[in-house]
């Protein structure tokens, strides 16, 4: 067996159904076809045929489903979803970059290079995408949730058609991530080549779960300013905007690229030290998206805060002379805290948002999985399965928009894996 023809064979994941044609039933099984029980072709997800023989002609080439006038599949794809080929609704033929993923489109249907079936568009261009996470055959893309999208082809009619559909107010030659990421901070444009390393590293994860664009347009976005009262940032109760700090903004950063997303530092109350997370975007962020969790969420948070706090005053309690809120803990107690920095203990809001900025990065979110597994749980929920966990109202949207990020490349169940 060649290389090739292993490929192949391991790569057959075509639909179950049957196939129809000329009065005849063929029975079809992950792609494969049969008439009368012998072998004799295949059909993939998108509707292509190759290596038939028989009732369908004897031809080795890819050829689309169309090629053989009156014959129909009907029956489930590989995902198990609902398949009939060819669909009724005509559409073009061509190339498709949607986020800069290259696509085929044939006859209408949005194919992969594995001949997996993405979705469909028709002649007017709109996408209808096909989900296994939702089980949907039929998103229908529209502004929020539509990615940049470039298609040149025919249409059923074979006129020759070039469309560009670009995100409203986004950088151009920027893929969705980072185009989001800059679209919500003000001053991105000011920012320094380390300050911007930095910003990518805060909101990276939030960006491809599509949760950054859903707070930006329900809560608002950031900004560099000054913060009076020494706060590294703020995010405003009424407008849902948020502020950082300059100096504290570059304290951070400092902080971040020394001792990585953790510090320990001394405080005047010898020999208590305080643990800190450098993450100060991505904690002003965590504010910003409690706003948009279902009050049951809320209400979770707000548990596991007390039953932690409670736990802290016993095993940690704070010296007298101490005026502030944070965890104090004697240094070799910092593997043993019960809060994942110090400035958690001080209120649910700031535990959220610290738990937050912990998730973000790679080596704090592997500490706070061993550490805090129940609200480690309810951040996997947050980016994996939103529906559980943000306000009613807010569930088609986000899970359309990640339907959108998984074909454009942004989102996968392994995006926690990546580099950060
Ligand atoms: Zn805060």
């Amino acid at each position: 067996m060649s290389v090739s023809d292993k490929v192949q064979a391991n790569t057959v994941r075509g639909p179950s159904g049957f196939l129809e044609i000329g009065g005849q039933m063929l029975v079809v099984d992950f792609g494969r076809i049969y008439q009368d029980g012998n072998p004799t072709g295949v059909i993939y997800d998108d509707g292509y045929l190759q290596n038939t023989s028989g009732l369908l002609g004897t031809y080795r080439k890819l050829r689309p489903i169309e090629a053989v006038p009156g014959c129909v599949f009907r029956g489930i794809d590989s995902n198990g979803l609902a398949l009939v080929l060819p669909s009724d609704v005509p559409g073009p033929t061509g190339s498709m970059k949607f986020n800069n993923v290259l696509y085929h489109v044939v006859n209408g249907r949005i194919a992969a290079s594995d001949h997996s079936l993405i979705g469909e568009v028709d002649d007017e261009l709109n996408i209808f995408l096909r989900d296994k996470h939702l089980k949907e055959v039929q998103i229908k893309l529209d502004e929020n949730t539509q990615l940049n999208t470039v298609f040149s082809g025919k249409k059923s009619s074979g006129e020759e058609i070039k469309h560009e559909w670009f995100r409203p107010l986004m950088k151009q030659d920027k893929n969705y991530s980072e185009a989001e990421m800059i679209r919500y901070f003000m001053d991105y444009d000011k920012l320094k080549a380390q300050q911007k390393k930095y910003l990518f590293e805060n909101l990276k994860l939030w960006a491809c779960c599509g949760m950054l664009h859903v707070v930006r347009k329900k809560e608002g976005n950031c900004a560099l300013g000054n913060v009076k009262h020494g706060a590294a940032g703020q995010t405003g109760v009424r407008t849902g905007n948020v502020t950082l700090d300059k100096d504290e903004f570059n304290r951070d950063i400092n902080l971040y690229y020394e001792h990585g997303c953790f510090a320990v530092v001394h405080t005047k109350y010898k020999p208590l030290c305080e643990v800190r997370v450098n993450l100060v975007v991505a904690h002003e962020f965590g504010h910003q998206l409690e706003f948009i969790l279902s009050q049951a969420t809320q209400d979770r948070i707000k548990e596991l805060y007390r039953s932690r706090k409670k736990l802290c005053d016993e095993k940690h309690p704070l010296p007298d002379e101490y005026p502030g809120a944070s965890e104090l803990l004697p240094h070799e107690e910092v593997m043993n805290r019960l809060f994942i920095s110090g400035y958690a203990r001080s209120s649910h809001h700031e535990y959220w948002a610290e738990c937050v900025a912990a998730y973000t990065i790679k080596e704090s979110r592997r500490f706070l999985e061993r550490h805090d597994p129940a609200i480690y749980a309810v951040l996997n929920d947050v980016v994996f399965n939103p529906e559980k966990v943000v306000q009613p109202n807010l569930v088609e949207w986000v899970q359309h928009l990640q339907a959108a990020l998984r074909v454009g490349g942004e989102f996968s169940d392994q995006l926690l894996s990546g580099t950060t």
